[in-house]
């Protein structure tokens, strides 16, 4: 929402789900009328009329290996926004932007908790160098619990970070964020570029 008033240009959204009334919780960017509907063409919907000078591209898919090389191929892309609530969708984002030489900002929320980083191909640390991969177990996978103003947060700082990168501002390359909404405390952790980390071969 925060990307497409600033006026961004071009947006493409991917998403396979529809709209469930546990989602009105935080993501505020739907309402009642639209349950059941595809999110991606709601999304589209209500961001157009907020900006009707952003071209919007809604795409319902599910993104893996071979499906964002579709995407890839038919437009050009500066900045991958990492929106997914899964660990391999996050380590699967941040090997695409690598491989594509896209910059890529990755949040990541628990109840009332987020990390969020930026990376920069080549340049910066990437999502692995930090975090391990996570288990191919269900527990890998389960949902997490969530206060609906924590994706709100860690969602409003990825469109800061993605205006402040395009204007060449300081950003979280090479940086952590880590938010404790609980504490209500923000702390940067500096990190490296890690040389046993695939970017790094
Ligand atoms: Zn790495």
């Amino acid at each position: 929402m925060y990307l497409t008033a600033a006026g961004i240009n071009e947006l493409t959204l991917i998403d396979n789900d529809t709209l469930d009334i546990s989602n009105l919780q935080r993501q505020i960017l739907y309402n009642e009328s639209q349950l059941g509907e595809d999110k991606v063409n709601s999304a589209k919907e209500v961001l157009s009329r907020l900006n009707s000078e952003v071209k919007i591209n809604a795409y319902k898919d599910f993104i893996d290996q071979n499906s964002v090389k579709k995407y890839l191929a038919e437009n050009k892309y500066d900045f991958i926004v990492d929106c997914s609530d899964n660990f391999k969708t996050k380590f699967l984002v941040n090997k695409i932007a690598l491989e594509n030489n896209l910059r890529c900002v990755i949040a990541g929320i628990k109840d009332f908790y987020g990390q969020i980083i930026t990376i920069n191909p080549k340049k910066s640390a990437c999502y692995q160098c930090v975090f391990s991969e996570p288990l191919d177990t269900p527990q890998g996978e389960g949902p997490l619990p969530v206060i609906g103003v924590t994706p709100g947060i860690l969602g409003t700082l990825q469109a800061l970070e993605v205006i402040k990168t395009a204007l060449g501002l300081p950003n979280l390359e090479n940086k952590v964020l880590m938010v404790n909404l609980l504490d209500l405390r923000f702390n940067i952790i500096d990190i490296i570029k890690n040389e046993a980390c695939f970017c790094s071969k």
